[in-house]
């Protein structure tokens, strides 16, 4: 019997707000434990939250950006729990009243394009950190994370296999990076995912029972974890068993998931509208403002590669991967117009060369100017590819322009026939035998010959030229 997978992805991205949703606490990142809280954040009786307006236009924009109604009105409410990282015994979030409802994401997978649903999008803040001694049975707990602006985007059950999930959650990230509202790293928690799952039989539309997946923290163990999920489900029901409606852990060293919790359904958290808050009101206005300080997204971006510049899908999706590399890919393309050599260079040799050495895009040892310049001093036919390819190197370690080692090296490529004549004679006098057997009909030994003069020439001599002089001189 044959299963169809259903999964729903529920994700967390952190604000990249200099201060907390209700406070004015900072949410730098990794100060000692507990100096980042305040009244309002330690949940002290009798203070009042104040809602950061930062938050509101960072989450308008991610809004916008996946094609969802921003809510003219919208409201708090209070998700009601004890845990000990909670000081308040409630979470302020929003519940019926969401900021922004049904948008949507085109996925591409594989050469196939899927939209995914996006049911909505909310506010909440973040509740703090336990931190477990190793040795001793004893938890400490660490407030400064409390009250964090998070902003949850939850997908509608569109999602049909564990690729077009890591797809989905890879193209959030890079569209919460263009807009610059979150760092968007799931191994440093500011981008968590909550997967739901469930199997139903092939052709039915009736969905099964699901499980939530917790702990996903990269997007290789999403995929892994929600493959284990799925075949878990399948055994269970083809062995006459029934998927328990559950929380479940993935254990990332064991690649598997286990029973956490029985799930919490909407009525245990007691929700009710935060009376300490006004309902949230976002006029026309607002929403254009944040609509006009948009940067282009990248599937605008990517559209326009492929309609403007000709370039292959595959070519505009790596570039566009980051908003980073995509200024970087314009800047150079600015200073020299030729979009596919600008590409294959980012993506082979730059995208190597930082690779490498681990860096990032806007660290990267050669400015876009600079690999402009040397492309150009290629095209012009200064220099032959393969002395590109050692400047290029050059240019990494140095930082010298292309120009400036190609003079100190005297690498100009040497296209004159006069310089390279006596060089292919000598070539010629020293090889009787394989001039015999070209001449005998082996023209297959062309290119030891070419190779033979680019070494005597350090690779300098143009290879258009030496193909000709020795076609000429072999006969
Ligand atoms: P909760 O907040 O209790 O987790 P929601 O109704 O908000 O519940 O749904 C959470 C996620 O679960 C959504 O992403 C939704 O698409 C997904 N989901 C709902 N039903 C199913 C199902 N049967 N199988 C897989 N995912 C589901
Ligand atoms: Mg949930
Ligand atoms: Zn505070």
């Amino acid at each position: 019997m044959e299963f169809t997978p259903v999964i729903g992805l529920e994700v967390h991205a952190q604000l990249k707000t200099k201060t907390k949703i209700f406070c004015s606490c900072s949410t730098a990142f990794g100060a000692p434990p507990n100096t980042h809280t305040c009244p309002v954040c330690l949940g002290m009786p009798g203070v009042l939250p104040v809602l950061n307006k930062k938050v509101v236009d960072y989450t308008i924009k991610m809004a916008l950006a996946t094609n969802c109604t921003v809510q003219p009105e919208s409201r708090f409410a209070r998700k009601n729990y004890f845990y000990p990282d909670l000081p308040k015994g409630y979470q302020i979030s929003q519940y019926e009243l969401p900021i922004a409802t049904g948008g949507y994401l085109d996925i591409e997978t594989g050469g196939q394009t899927q939209r995914i649903g996006i049911t909505r999008i909310h506010m909440e803040e973040d509740a703090g950190k336990l931190i477990h001694d190793p040795d001793r049975p004893i938890s400490r707990v660490d407030l400064n994370r409390t009250g964090t602006p998070l902003m949850e985007i939850v997908s509608e059950p569109d999602i049909r296999s564990p690729e077009v999930a890591g797809e989905y959650l890879r193209q959030l990230r890079t569209i919460l990076r263009y807009l610059d509202i979150s760092d968007g790293n799931m191994e440093e928690g500011s981008f968590r995912c909550d997967a739901n799952v469930s199997i139903m039989p092939l052709g039915s539309t009736t969905f099964g029972t699901r499980t939530e997946v917790k702990n996903l923290n990269s997007f290789k163990h999403v995929e892994k974890a929600l493959y284990y999920e799925i075949a878990r489900q399948k055994e269970l029901l083809l062995d006459g068993g029934q998927v328990v409606q559950e929380t479940r852990l993935w254990q990332p060293d064991k690649g598997q998931t286990v029973s956490m919790r029985g799930k919490e359904d909407a009525h245990d958290y007691r929700y009710f509208p935060d009376p300490d808050l006004l309902p949230l009101v976002i006029d026309d206005a607002w929403i254009e403002r944040m609509r006009s300080d948009m940067p282009e997204l990248p599937a605008q971006r990517k559209a326009r590669y492929i309609s403007d510049y000709e370039l292959p899908s595959a070519d505009a999706t790596v570039l566009t991967g980051s908003r980073e590399l995509s200024d970087y890919f314009e800047a150079c393309l600015s200073a020299f117009d030729q979009p596919k050599t600008v590409a294959n260079w980012i993506m082979g040799d730059l995208l190597g060369l930082l690779n490498a050495k681990g860096l990032d895009i806007d660290q990267s040892p050669v400015s876009p100017d600079d690999l402009a310049g040397l492309l150009k001093l290629l095209g012009d036919d200064v220099i032959s590819g393969k002395i590109a390819k050692t400047v290029f190197e050059t240019m990494a370690e140095t930082g010298k322009s292309a120009k400036v080692i190609v003079e100190e090296k005297g690498l100009v490529q040497v296209s004159d026939t006069s310089a390279i004549d006596p060089i292919v004679d000598a070539i010629i006098a020293d090889h009787p035998d394989e001039v015999g057997r070209y001449r005998g009909g082996q023209k297959k030994l062309m290119g030891f010959f070419v190779g033979q003069v680019m070494k005597a020439t350090k690779g300098k001599a143009n290879p258009k030229v030496v193909n000709e002089i020795l076609r000429n001189k072999l006969g």
